[in-house]
């Protein structure tokens, strides 16, 4: 399992810091996951500001 960042994303890079495997980078505007070393621990869905990064459906 993996947590998606959705197009709510406004691209602050609060996420980016938190996150303890280093699965997130800046892609065109907004922020995504490699979902293959997202380990699910939910740190960037804390303190992103709109609520973007969620566990994958
Ligand atoms: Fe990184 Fe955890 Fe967010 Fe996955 S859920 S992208 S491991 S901070
Ligand atoms: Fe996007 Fe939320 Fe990460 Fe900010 S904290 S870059 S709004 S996912």
């Amino acid at each position: 399992m993996a947590h998606v960042i959705s197009d709510e994303c406004i691209a602050c890079g609060a996420c980016q810091g938190e996150c303890p495997v280093d699965a997130i980078a800046e892609a065109e505007g907004k922020f995504v996951i490699d979902e293959d070393l997202c380990i699910d621990c939910g740190a960037c869905a804390s303190v992103c500001p709109v609520g973007a990064p969620a566990p994958k459906e």
